[in-house]
């Protein structure tokens, strides 16, 4: 009696043993689709730019032209476009973007990040 409670009860941890690793094993692959899906979707422009891309003017090329003052500034990685940012009035980056379709700016100066306006991302 008491030997077969114990083949029970190691019947029991070896069928939730096996349970466990099938859903890791499911688990696993799920991740691996989602991980292959998310790249697929993800931007490619930022490896398209060129980093060496030097800025058309100083300030925002439209604002010079206005008279406007802008609040910072972003440089097209496509064309060397400088526009003012969206918190300036101006917002020549964006209009730049929709103007011209050149997906990836550079904040300037510092040049520490990078926005794509396609896949609305940084970098
Ligand atoms: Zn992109
Ligand atoms: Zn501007
Ligand atoms: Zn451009």
């Amino acid at each position: 009696m008491v030997l077969s409670t114990l083949i029970y009860i190691a019947l029991v941890i070896i069928v939730i043993i096996i349970i466990v690793v099938l859903l890791r094993f499911l688990f696993n692959a799920l991740f691996a689709i989602f991980t292959i899906m998310s790249t697929e979707n993800r931007c490619e422009h930022y490896a398209r730019t060129n980093e060496d891309v030097n800025p058309k003017t100083e300030g925002c090329e439209e604002c010079q032209v206005e008279g406007t003052n802008w609040v910072a500034l972003r440089m097209c990685l496509t064309c060397g476009h400088v526009g003012c940012c969206d918190s300036s009035l101006g917002l020549h980056a964006t209009k730049h973007y929709k103007e011209t379709s050149h997906p990836v700016m550079v904040a300037l100066p510092s040049k520490q990040w990078r926005w794509c306006y396609l896949h609305k991302e940084y970098s």
